[in-house]
């Protein structure tokens, strides 16, 4: 490099050394499997980012995805920020670290509890992916446990310092409890990852902040081209539902999304229950993944929406209520048959694609009284899927059922930002260039379009395995 012709250029001299790309490695026009690498040069010091480190999760529960090799070296990466705990954000981490990974890695404080909660259930599902695809796993739950230790605690509004002029700051994303978006600035260019951003207002959590000065907007959109009923709306539909098994004495099946949704479902349940306006049905909630992730939710009280904190810390749990039943052991299972309805089963998973709803829905969707409440989105080639596309005989484990109950679905307890909240965050943003990423080519390109309209800036829609310069002058 010729040193004294960049100088005579006019462009500063430790300038014309720097330069910042970002590697769109996975979650680029996919909804899931979050993973991008963000590259600071500085002369010979290069320092490597990497946002998220999330499971790919594919329609046939069989993604070589996950059990392909990185598209960069692990060993090479200095730093790993987490957006958040949803599978899809973190469930490789322990792949990169039992191939090679040594650096340092940063969570809120809820996520850094939820990691290995949620890295214990995508031991489970990469196990099982591997046995339907006929392979080896990527990872066993002694790199899970390896994996953690690396992770240190990050604050909301608090800049962490990597390198001279390479800092993060962690901002509440407003989706899931101790959610982020992740500001980076680079030799003084400021690019934000919104990891999964909440919509607004969010049910549980405080709404999401505006990160000020941000240039470099890389928003996820998942939902880029769709508008959730309101919370309100599926609140009702939950309340109708429960009002209608009383009536049958039948039972209300819901396939419980983990982290988040199964929250904000108890905490709806719990508000109805005390406020008088259905009486104290009992609730089982079959899911030890669920459990333990609610526990997190109450030993994190600063991280909640005022009015659930103030609650919680009043010591009324927004989610429990007395006629609600936790069950931890499989054997617990079995007794929630033993009692009589009117009753509501809250069991992972969400898609029913494994998990204790399948037996629950093996026993009771043959029943006439029964009504299956969707409240997530539905993949594809899954149970719920199927349920929700009208069939009416289904294969359970092997085993015929006909389903002969009610099957609803409702998407308000969603707690992903739609269409429009996406808009209005890029518009809050106000940045001069957008990368959109997390969502299905569709979803990315409708709000892609949309977010160019508006603003009249360039608008990017990654691909998988490309690479972006950011211009440094
Ligand atoms: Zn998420």
């Amino acid at each position: 490099m010729n040193f004294p012709d960049v100088a005579l250029s006019g462009l500063r001299y430790d300038d014309s050394m720097k330069s910042i790309s970002i590697l769109f490695a996975r979650g680029a026009r996919r909804v899931t499997g979050s993973n991008f690498l963000v590259e600071a040069k500085n002369g010979e010091v290069t320092t490597r980012i990497l946002i998220d480190c999330g499971l790919a999760q594919g329609e046939r529960f069989c993604e070589s995805a996950n059990r392909e090799i990185f598209s960069y070296d692990p060993a090479t990466i200095d730093i790993v920020l987490f957006t958040h705990a949803h599978a899809d954000h973190i469930g490789l981490f322990p792949k990169l670290v039992k191939n090679g990974f040594t650096g340092r890695a940063f969570a809120t404080a809820p996520t850094k509890a939820l990691i290995p909660i949620m890295l214990e259930d995508s031991v489970k599902i990469i196990a099982l992916e591997a046995k339907r695809c006929n392979d080896e796993p990527p990872y066993a739950i002694e790199d899970a446990i390896r994996a953690v230790e690396y992770i240190d605690e990050a604050t909301y509004g608090k800049t962490l310092e990597f390198a001279p002029g390479v800092t993060a700051t962690f901002h509440n994303a407003g989706h899931i409890l101790g959610s982020a978006t992740i500001l980076l600035d680079i030799f003084g260019k400021k690019i934000l990852f919104t990891g999964d951003l909440g919509r607004v207002p969010a049910a549980l959590v405080p709404d999401r902040e505006v990160p000020a000065d941000v240039e470099y907007l890389i928003t996820e959109s998942v939902y880029g081209n769709k508008t959730h009923s309101s919370l309100e709306e599926s609140e009702q539909a939950l309340l109708s539902a429960v009002k209608v098994i009383i009536g049958s004495q039948g039972t209300l099946l819901i396939p419980a999304f983990s982290l988040e949704r199964t929250q904000i479902i108890l905490a709806s349940l719990d508000k109805a229950i005390t406020n008088g306006v259905i009486p104290e049905v009992a609730v089982f909630m079959d899911s030890p993944l669920a459990a333990k992730v609610t526990d997190v939710y109450r030993k994190h009280p600063e991280f909640l929406r005022a009015d659930i904190r103030t609650r919680l810390l009043g010591g009324d749990d927004p989610f429990s209520f007395p006629s609600l039943k936790v069950s931890v052991h499989p054997d617990e299972s079995d007794a929630i048959d033993r009692h009589p309805g009117p009753k509501i089963i809250i069991a992972g998973a969400g898609m029913s694609h494994g998990g204790r709803i399948r037996r629950h829905e093996a026993k009771y969707l043959p029943q006439k009284s029964t009504v299956l409440l969707l409240v997530g989105y539905q993949v594809p080639g899954s149970l719920g899927r199927r349920l929700k596309d009208g069939a009416r005989t289904v294969n359970i484990d092997g085993v015929e059922v006909k389903a002969r109950a009610t099957i609803l679905s409702t998407d308000g307890f969603s707690a992903h930002a739609d269409r429009d909240d996406l808009m209005t965050f890029a518009e809050n943003v106000n940045p001069k260039h957008v990368f959109v990423i997390l969502g299905e080519t569709e979803s990315a390109t409708f709000l892609a379009q949309r977010i160019a309209g508006f603003l009249n800036i360039p608008v990017d829609v990654p691909r998988e395995g490309e690479t972006y310069e950011i211009p440094i002058v």
